[in-house]
């Protein structure tokens, strides 16, 4: 049987290119095919969060699918600079200088949407996700840079700082008031799923339908590219993508719209007294969940699986069920870091070897 695809367009935009030159880059290449031929697979990649995007697209008019993919990757660096902890002009840390703030302030639509969804979560998961967390990420920074373990009063007096009720939201207002002294939001348990959603509906709103957006592990899915079953990924406990089965990897083929996010200690965790901790810690306790650990989970959204994915990493697995009924058709991979077949939580779709 004859392919509906051609062979696949694959454009990457080294960091180093000037805006211009990247787009006449991307449209030189492109500009060779025409726009009524078979479904062309395009990739593009863009530097971003710290992480590397990855657009990959099916579509018959590849120039259509570059000019979308703009669009998408302007949207990804407006959601950094709305939620990013490390830049300390981002929009997330402006706010944060305000309180304790008598007054509320105005906020952008990300800004608001992202903090509604994250405190929900928070909410659905009894703590275990914390947006407020801020304090005592700064403090594992501090201590990791140090090469000590924080003492009990620093984390007591981080964990002081923190609380999800002392962030009011106003949706309709669009305003954010924080009323805690030292309050710290950190959005990196979410913002990127966040991210691969939006730039997922920037490229549905141009019409690129058959779109995979990856943000380094954590991926949005839309339409499958017709005749191929659907997407197929393969899941590691180190992340996703790359390995191959006899590694250990799980190759699961997507056939609907959804997304999946991967949360672990693989490539971010701290080393101190020869104990490993994660970059994920526990809200509760205030110390890093002890790896090494891996969590992947599938859900109708990216905002959601991310932020299921860092909840699920501190929580108990009785508590990670009852938190993924909580958010109906998602389900969640327990890698065992001894290695061996995960712990499936629900329905867990599309596994071909497991
Ligand atoms: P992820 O890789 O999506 O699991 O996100 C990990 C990041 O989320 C960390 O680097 C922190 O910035 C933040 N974080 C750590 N622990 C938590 C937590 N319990 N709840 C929410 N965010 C967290
Ligand atoms: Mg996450």
């Amino acid at each position: 049987m004859m392919s509906h695809y051609a062979p696949p367009v694959q454009i990457s935009r080294p960091d180093t290119l000037s805006k211009v030159w990247k787009i006449s880059l991307i449209f030189g290449l492109l500009g060779i095919w025409g726009c009524r031929g078979p479904l062309q697979k395009v990739e593009l990649e863009h530097a971003a969060m710290g992480t590397r995007f990855r657009i990959v697209s099916y579509h018959r008019d590849p120039q259509k699918v570059g000019r979308a993919a703009l669009l998408a990757m302007e949207k990804i660096d407006r959601i950094e600079q709305a939620c990013s902890d490390w830049n300390p002009d981002s929009e997330i840390r402006q706010l944060c200088r305000t309180a304790p703030s008598a007054n509320p302030v105005s906020a952008s639509g990300d800004l608001i949407e992202i903090l509604s969804l994250a405190i929900e979560i928070s909410r659905e998961s009894a703590g275990a996700f914390d947006p407020t967390i801020g304090p005592l990420v700064r403090l594992w920074r501090r201590c990791q840079q140090a090469g000590r373990l924080p003492r009990p009063d620093e984390l007591q007096r981080a964990r002081r700082a923190m609380g999800i009720e002392s962030i009011i939201i106003d949706v309709d207002a669009g305003t954010v008031q924080l009323l805690r002294e030292g309050i710290g939001i950190d959005l990196g348990g979410i913002a990127k799923g966040y991210a691969t959603d939006a730039a997922l509906k920037v490229m549905e709103a141009q019409g690129i339908e058959h779109t995979l957006i990856d943000g380094g592990g954590d991926i949005s899915l839309g339409v499958p590219p017709p005749g191929r079953g659907g997407w197929r990924l393969e899941l590691e406990p180190n992340g996703i993508g790359g390995g191959s089965s006899s590694e250990g990897g799980i190759r699961v083929i997507f056939d609907d719209r959804g997304a999946v996010a991967t949360s672990g200690d693989a490539s971010r965790f701290v080393e101190i007294d020869g104990k490993r901790y994660s970059h994920i810690l526990d809200p509760a306790t205030g110390w890093g969940v002890p790896g090494p650990h891996a969590v992947t989970v599938h859900a109708a959204e990216g905002a959601i699986a991310d932020a299921l994915a860092t909840a699920i990493s501190v929580l108990e697995v009785e508590q990670a069920k009852s938190l993924l009924d909580s958010f109906p058709g998602s389900s969640a991979l327990l890698f065992d870091p001894a290695g061996g077949p995960p712990r499936v939580l629900g329905e867990f779709p599309g596994m071909t070897n497991h």
